[in-house]
């Protein structure tokens, strides 16, 4: 009975909303618009700012661009960004939003699935609030998190998921107890959170099951790592047929393979077995910038590796071969920013921060400032912003989320992610909302008071104006 009553209501209102729309048929399909004005824009690609100009915002797109006004409907919102400078949305390309640390240990023994998707909810607001309109997951989650957030049920940026990590036993993404015996299930495998694969069929199986649990790409662990349990930093992780399987299974959803990869032999192997996105990359160099215009492939560096104070750090020195480990690599690595500079290559911002959102939120404003004390503030806002894009792109037309429109960039048609900082980031890169300091760093707001707005698919999520 009431099954009936309700199917008579729902299908009266929507007679009764056909009947009123058919005199406005012409109004119903006006995009909303918000116009942004007298902004100088960094449009994510050119070393300089347009001063003075207009951007008109239809929907979730950039409709037009002009340095004289430009008309807008009455109900038009209207933004007056004097002093603004007006750039694309940041993009992260290399976060753990599930991995809340403290370390990986304690993730393996006393995390549950609740633990890591509030975790994970929490980051994705953070992220989105310090200017990120786009983040992609280097590993550790699937697709939930993105469906609640394009479905607007919790708040954050685009995302880009990778699915487990794949890595071979004892390497990088071998986050099991030290007792647990090979081929035993963990916490990470039965979340597909991280997968051991010890062969081409392994790889296969684990790749395909990553797509099918929502990733867009895929994320291979062809290094060891320093904060790792098992694993010399030099280790030669897959075979080339491993890592090859990987990207097989990445082409044949039309999308790709990220790898971990710091030593030049890993880079170079990775490069030749069709990786389109080398991650750290620390032994960088010109024989590699190379190969990597040839393929067509990115790179993505956390700079805090290069931080002066990289061996105080509480996770590395309290564990003795951690430390160990730290120092071999920086004296290793040290010639990345030389190499960058001297034969630059496409390069992503990437944070590639394991821990509570607090200490995220510090590491990455402190990211931000490395980027400018290493690189300069066009380089820098170039990172942040089209590079991503680029990269972003790599995931194809069958995978990638968001495939209608550009990101990253400041043009008509791109997708309306954009954001208004307080002054001129080529003069004082810290309206992005850099940090001064790493380790014992006072609490960050929740957003830098310099961003004074944040747009996300044409929705506005912070104004302070
Ligand atoms: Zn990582």
């Amino acid at each position: 009975m009431k099954k009936t009553l309700l199917a008579s209501s729902l299908a009266l209102m929507t007679s009764f909303s056909f009947a009123t729309e058919e005199g406005s048929a012409a109004q119903e399909t006006q995009l909303p618009q918000t116009l942004f004005q007298n902004v100088d824009i960094f449009n994510g690609t050119e070393d300089k700012l347009y001063e003075d100009h207009f951007v008109l915002v239809e929907g979730n797109k950039i409709a037009s661009i002009s340095a004289k006004t430009i008309e807008v409907r009455d109900d038009a919102v209207i933004i007056d960004g004097s002093g603004k400078t007006l750039t694309p949305g940041f993009i992260e390309n290399h976060a753990h939003l599930m991995l809340m640390g403290p370390t990986l240990p304690a993730m393996e023994s006393n995390t549950t699935w609740e633990d890591f998707a509030i975790h994970g909810t929490r980051m994705a607001e953070m992220y989105l609030m310090q200017g990120f309109t786009t983040v992609r997951d280097a590993g550790g989650a699937n697709g939930g998190l993105r469906r609640a957030i394009d479905a607007g049920e919790i708040v954050g940026p685009r995302y880009y998921p990778s699915g487990a990590f794949l890595g071979t036993r004892g390497g990088h993404a071998d986050f099991a107890n030290y007792t647990a015996p090979v081929g035993q299930e963990t916490n990470f495998s039965r979340l597909n959170m991280a997968q051991e694969v010890d062969s081409v069929a392994d790889v296969k199986k684990y790749a395909r099951n990553n797509f099918r649990m929502g990733a867009t790409q895929l994320k291979y662990m062809q290094s060891g790592g320093v904060v790792s349990a098992f694993d010399p930093w030099q280790l030669l992780a897959g075979s080339p047929e491993e890592v090859g399987a990987a990207v097989e299974v990445a082409n044949t959803y039309g999308s790709y393979v990220m790898a971990h990869s710091y030593r030049r032999e890993a880079i170079l192997a990775a490069l030749e077995a069709g990786v389109k996105s080398i991650e750290h990359g620390f032994m960088f160099d010109c024989e590699i910038s190379d190969l990597m215009k040839e393929k067509g492939a990115y790179i993505t560096t956390n700079l805090t590796a290069f931080d002066p104070n990289l061996l105080e750090i509480p996770a590395v020195k309290s564990v003795p071969s951690s430390l160990a480990k730290a120092k071999s690599a920086s004296a290793a690595f040290k010639d990345y920013i030389p190499n960058m500079k001297k034969c630059p290559a496409p390069r992503g911002f990437q944070t590639d921060c394991v821990g509570s959102v607090d200490a995220c939120n510090i590491q990455i404003a402190y990211e931000k400032k490395l980027n400018n004390d290493f690189f300069g503030a066009y380089e820098s806002l170039k990172t942040l912003t089209s590079v991503g894009g680029e990269i972003a792109t790599l995931s194809g037309d069958f995978m990638n989320p968001y495939p209608d429109a550009k990101l990253g960039v400041i043009e008509k048609g791109a997708y309306a992610d954009i954001l208004l900082l307080d002054g001129n980031p080529f003069e004082d890169f810290s309206v992005v909302g850099t940090g001064d300091q790493w380790f014992g760093a006072d609490k960050r707001p929740e957003s830098p008071e310099s961003i004074a707005l944040i747009m996300k698919d044409g929705v506005i999520y912070k104004n302070a104006l």
